[in-house]
């Protein structure tokens, strides 16, 4: 069952200086929809709001024609529009690049407040990922995780997450030609650990009235494997993909990977997976992370294939990228195939995905805002 979004009133937004106006953005819909009612405006002048703000990007409240003069002032009034800008753009540089490598961009976004944050453009023949965030770091503290190393900021708020679509797809169209077709929550944080603010955002991604709008289906939540949180998404209605890394079939050593593991023991896991498998009549993503001497084993391979067939599931390997100051390396490419082939003779239905984006930092595990990856690559300031 779907969980209520926090009914937060609008007077406990802050304001982030004394005299400054509060940024509108930082309302959720039934906080508009509050404000509104306290305007003595009818509901449906909260969706128009929304729809002038996140459809249609409107940049002050003189812009909203279809509000009285009266309306817009009182808005102008007491509230400001502040949305999240790029601070700057980094991309693959193209030269000694396999032929037909297309770049990824890393891209790094100011919130608000002043906060960072990073997103990535994964562009391939077929598609234009945009890899978003979900949260300023991480309390997870993934051991083989950039992110997990600079500690947990704060949540984003769903209008933060939806700027960096919108940012991310204006930047598609001007360095790739062509517009955002897929996103993943893979970014900088735990989704599930902001899920009301998650749930809010796609609702908005996907909104088919508004000028960007994406089918739910080409959209994926990336989680460790929150027990309570997949139970969640799988009463939630949302036709959303769900990935889970997993890493390891063994619990030892998915707890010394992640240490929220241990909360979250295999075998709960696989049972949210296969309720999470019947609610939805989807399967899950298994994302597996080959580290050399660690998950690479043909017993890791084992026993990954029996924990993947207790539900309904694929699996996706990934490479390793190197951070600096972690000790992990990947596996290497022989013992990678033989581990693909044991999932294959398994019967599993396996993906391999390339690493993109390794050479900026922008790739799975890479994302850090601060002194954790080497920063001393240029990056063109905004
Ligand atoms: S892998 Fe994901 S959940 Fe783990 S520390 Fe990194 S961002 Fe957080």
């Amino acid at each position: 069952m779907q969980q209520d979004m926090p009914d937060q009133n609008f007077h406990d937004t802050p304001k982030l200086h004394e005299g400054e106006l509060t940024n509108i953005r930082e309302l959720n819909r039934r906080q508009l929809e509050a404000l509104m009612k306290e305007l003595g405006q009818p509901a449906y002048r909260a969706r128009q709001l929304h729809q002038w703000l996140y459809s249609h990007q409107a940049r002050s409240f003189g812009d909203m024609t279809s509000f009285s003069m009266k309306l817009r002032q009182q808005l102008a009034s007491a509230w400001s529009i502040r949305p999240s800008s790029l601070a700057s753009v980094e991309t693959e540089p193209t030269q000694g690049a396999t032929p037909g490598h297309l770049p990824t961009s890393k891209f790094l976004v100011r919130l608000d407040d002043g906060e960072l944050i990073e997103s990535v453009l994964i562009p391939s023949e077929e598609r234009m990922t945009a890899c978003i965030s979900s949260q300023a770091g991480c309390a997870l503290r993934c051991t083989f995780c950039a992110t997990g190393q600079m500690g947990f900021k704060r949540d984003l708020a769903a209008s933060e997450i939806t700027d960096q679509v919108f940012l991310l797809d204006q930047e598609a169209l001007r360095i790739y030609g062509r517009g955002i077709t897929n996103i993943v929550f893979m970014g900088m944080g735990e989704p599930l650990l902001n899920l009301d603010q998650v749930i809010e955002a796609i609702a908005t991604l996907t909104d088919q009235e508004y000028r960007f709008s994406i089918p739910e289906r080409k959209i994926t939540i990336s989680t460790v494997g929150l027990v309570p949180e997949i139970g969640r998404i799988a009463s939630s209605g949302l036709k959303t993909k769900l990935a889970i890394s997993l890493h390891s079939a063994d619990q030892a050593t998915r707890e010394r990977l992640m240490p929220v593991a241990a909360d979250y023991p295999l075998d709960a896991l696989s049972k949210a997976i296969t309720e999470y498998n019947a609610k939805t009549g989807q399967p899950v993503t298994l994302v597996w992370m080959l580290l050399e001497g660690i998950n690479d084993s043909p017993e890791e391979a084992r026993k990954l294939a029996r924990f993947a067939k207790r539900g309904l599931c694929k699996i996706n390997l990934i490479d390793y990228n190197a951070i600096i100051n972690l000790k992990f390396r990947p596996g290497y490419s022989d013992t990678k195939t033989m581990f693909i082939q044991r999932l294959l003779d398994a019967g599993l239905h396996v993906t391999v995905r390339k690493s993109q984006g390794a050479t900026i930092n922008a790739a799975c595990g890479q994302l850090a805002t601060r002194s954790v990856n080497d920063a001393s690559k240029p990056q063109q300031s905004l």
